[in-house]
């Protein structure tokens, strides 16, 4: 690649940091983020034609507002100052992530490749080449963890979430053993009448170190892990198990809904495990349903398309949750057996004083109704937004206008004061 190596750079920053007058430098720690799929695919000298031309974009981006290293495999390095410029790491950022916008042409074929950045500066974010580094590398993998293609300054703030995230990690794994997960569940509802229909299940996990964890703080942690497929695993059991409980107290609910992870699609033979969650409490296909995320839809391979066949034969209902936030692929909508979409509530938040908001729960309801989809909305918190949604001609609907996540005994008790009044 013609840049410095690691050595290299390493002293380099151990004479500047050593020196008062220099040590105010910056370091950018830059991952290319698809590298090693092309890797695989292209055999290890196009890999290799593809890090000179990347590093020659570096290089470029860069000029000579910093240095440049290769750090190792598909990750590099650049050192800078910031005293006289406060903002030039994240420029250079820019720069460097604009320079990957256009894809690399590797012998016949045209590769995109991006960069996850991170950033952190001496002396407050390490006073030592180790420190720096393991500092910009903890914000490269914050940035990568929530979108591709960004860049992200470490911060205190960071680190401690850093620190939270590993303690999580220990107990997550425990969790399930020590019986720490329960599940609510959330009515979905005639928007009319308010009338209970469906239940749709959320996970709950209270741990006695870090006390109520929300889902949001939880799952994405689980997926890395892979204890997502456990504890995926016993949400469908429990699911099914409450259903059929429910079932026999002769409540009409007429199905659950359980969110399931784009990791049980891929790391587990999902079909087996639900077929065997339904055997086992006795419930017929019918009675559950599965909230799907688009990545599922996207991430597709082969064995996913199994799965979906597995899940058809069984009879279980499938939705897609959140519609519209993940990837704006819809192909898959023709080719998959989904039975409805889950409005998300991010754009229902807007409605309906938002115009943008609107305009987007129109096209999702359209694109529901033109493909004769069912659909229901989620985070349906005022009259404004029921009142908005049946005028587009959803009827279904989710939220704390109507209940937020209920014990099975409250939603059961819900229920049956509706048959009183009926
Ligand atoms: P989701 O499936 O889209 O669930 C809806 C989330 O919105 C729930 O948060 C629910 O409590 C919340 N919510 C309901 N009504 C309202 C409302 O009117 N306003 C607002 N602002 N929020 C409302 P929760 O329970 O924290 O779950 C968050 C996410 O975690 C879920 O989003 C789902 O993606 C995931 N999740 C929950 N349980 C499981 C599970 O068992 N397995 C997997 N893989 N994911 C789960
Ligand atoms: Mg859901
Ligand atoms: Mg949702």
């Amino acid at each position: 690649t013609g840049l410095m190596n690691r050595d290299a750079i390493l002293r380099q920053l151990d004479t500047r940091l050593a020196d008062p007058a220099t040590n105010r430098v910056a370091l950018l720690y830059i991952d290319l983020d698809r590298f090693k799929i092309v890797n695989d695919i292209l055999g290890h000298s196009a890999g290799d034609e593809l890090l000179v031309a990347a590093a020659r974009r570096m290089r470029e981006a860069v000029a000579n507002e910093g240095l440049i290293a290769r750090f190792g495999g598909d990750e590099f390095v650049v050192v800078c100052a910031f005293d006289d410029d406060p903002h030039r790491p994240e420029r250079l950022a820019r720069h460097v992530q604009h320079a990957f916008a256009e894809s690399f042409r590797v012998l016949t074929d045209d590769f995109s490749v991006t960069t996850s950045i991170g950033i952190a500066r001496a002396p407050a974010d390490g006073e030592t080449s180790q420190q720096l580094i393991q500092s910009a590398d903890m914000a490269m993998y914050a940035s990568k963890r929530r979108r591709r293609n960004g860049f992200q300054a470490f911060s205190p703030e960071l680190a401690s979430r850093q620190q939270e995230r590993l303690q999580a990690e220990t107990q997550l794994r425990r969790a399930l053993d020590n019986g720490e997960f329960h599940l609510v569940y959330q009515p979905q509802v005639d928007l009319r009448s308010g009338r209970i229909l469906y239940a749709e299940a959320l996970v709950r996990w209270h741990n006695p170190q870090l006390g109520e964890m929300r889902p949001d703080r939880f799952i994405d942690l689980a997926e890395t892990t892979g204890d997502i497929i456990r504890i995926g695993n016993w949400v469908l059991h429990e699911a099914c198990a409450q259903m059929r409980r429910w079932r026999e107290q002769d409540l009409p609910i007429q199905r659950v809904a359980v969110n399931v992870s784009y990791r049980q699609f891929t790391g587990d033979n999902l079909g087996e495990s639900v077929g065997k969650a339904l055997a086992d409490a006795g419930l017929p296909g019918h009675a559950l349903e599965l909230e799907l995320t688009e990545r599922v839809l996207v991430d597709d391979t082969p064995d996913t398309l199994l799965v979906f066949d597995q899940l058809r034969a069984l009879g279980v209902q499938l939705s897609i949750d959140d519609f519209g936030e993940g990837y704006s692929a819809l192909n898959y909508l023709r080719r998959l057996p989904i039975h409805a979409l889950k409005l998300s509530q991010s754009f229902l938040k807007g409605v309906p004083g938002k115009p943008s908001d609107v305009a987007i729960c129109q096209a999702v309801a359209g694109i529901a109704q033109s493909l004769g989809l069912g659909i229901v909305a989620e985070g349906v918190e005022s009259e404004a937004q029921r009142d908005f949604l049946l005028r587009l001609g959803v009827n279904v609907g989710q939220g704390y206008l109507f209940a937020p996540g209920l014990l099975p005994g409250e939603f059961a008790k819900r229920v049956t004061a509706q048959q009183d009044t009926a």
